[in-house]
């Protein structure tokens, strides 16, 4: 079946096998080449640095077909030097960065069947993540490692529209002061299910999470970073060692400064400034913007003024330009869209 026929509107967001993935391996001090192969299980042994000591991180990026007909991958240098340092971070041997970026490449040229075409709202995602897949016994990095890469295929986040969801301030930390908050590890992911089981058993979507420190200063979500507006039109982004460093907010202010001449602070923001905001948005590579319509914590609901029904104008634009950008519709800044062949 070519990827004209597939009915690409009804796609959520959940793990499809498709027919190609790349795998290397570190192993005598090294990493391997790597290759493509059919097999989308995995044998390793059960007292792999992956399953006892939770020893991996991974990545996420999107492939789509862009409006010039190119198959096109948003900024994935950035995910290749994110992994390295989160590899780093968890003694894992680094990825090195034309290993990662070829691994992406391949996969995506493998399933040309898998990329949704230009104008579905769909796209590829792509999972490139690393684990130790060599025995550990005692509390000690593997001696072995394996890089993968998958595609599957991934809906548009917001069928008909960008439309605003409710947070709720988690009792729960994500990430703690000097840890690992700033990487992409599958650990920052495993304490996070509870609170976020919690939220949507109560109705709400996601986790405002507060810096765990002092809980006065606005952090992040499980897996997106804040963007605020203020009542004169500046774009606020919270600053802290501990938030992890989102490609799209880095490129959405990028957009806003250079393209939309809009003003932007990036510090530290206190939760009781939350009030003063006139629109609240998260962002990440999944829905790249979600507007955020009310903020739940145990003192009082915070209420934006764009209310429950449509984003705020900035966090429109902003998702217009990104997005016209990522589909080759509007001129993309140096180096932004890679084009693979
Ligand atoms: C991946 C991730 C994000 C979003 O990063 P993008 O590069 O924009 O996809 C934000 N917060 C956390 C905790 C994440 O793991």
């Amino acid at each position: 079946m070519s990827n004209k026929e597939k009915d690409w509107s009804n796609l959520g967001f959940s793990y499809q096998p498709i027919a190609k993935r790349f795998v290397a391996t570190f192993k005598d001090g090294q990493w391997d080449e790597g290759k493509l192969v059919d097999d989308p299980n995995i044998t390793i042994s059960e007292s792999a640095g992956v399953l006892q000591y939770a020893q991996t991180c991974f990545e996420g990026l999107k492939a789509k077909y862009s409006k010039e007909g190119n198959l096109v991958v948003f900024r994935p240098e950035l995910n290749a030097k994110r992994m390295y340092d989160t590899c780093e971070k968890l003694c894992i041997p680094p990825v090195p960065v034309e290993l990662f970026l070829k691994a992406v490449g391949e996969v995506v040229k493998a399933n040309p069947e898998s990329v949704p075409p230009y104008g579905s709202g769909a796209s590829l995602y792509i999972r490139p993540f690393v684990f130790g897949s060599g025995p550990v016994i005692g509390v000690a990095p593997s001696s072995e490692y394996t890089f993968r890469v998958f595609g599957t295929p991934v809906g548009p986040y917001f069928k008909g529209g960008l439309k605003p969801i409710k947070l709720m301030v988690s009792e729960f930390d994500r990430a703690a002061p000097r840890g690992t908050g700033h990487v992409k590890a599958g650990l920052n992911y495993a304490m996070s299910i509870y609170a976020g089981q919690l939220a949507h058993s109560r109705g709400f979507n996601e986790n405002m999470f507060l810096d765990a420190q002092t809980r006065t200063f606005v952090e992040e979500t499980g897996g997106a970073n804040f963007l605020f507006v203020t009542k004169d039109g500046k774009i606020v982004t919270p600053k802290s060692p501990s938030i992890l460093p989102s490609i799209t907010r880095i490129s959405l202010v990028t957009v806003a400064k250079d393209i939309l001449h809009l003003e932007i602070e990036e510090r530290p923001v206190l939760f009781t400034e939350l009030e003063d905001f006139v629109e609240c948005a998260l962002c990440g590579t999944a829905a790249v913007i979600s507007p955020v319509g009310m903020v739940h914590s145990d003192e009082k609901d915070i209420f934006f003024p764009t209310g429950m029904e449509q984003p705020g104008p900035i966090t429109q634009k902003l998702y217009d330009t990104l997005t016209g950008i990522q589909m080759e519709e509007i001129p993309a800044p140096e180096g932004w869209i890679r084009i693979i062949k």
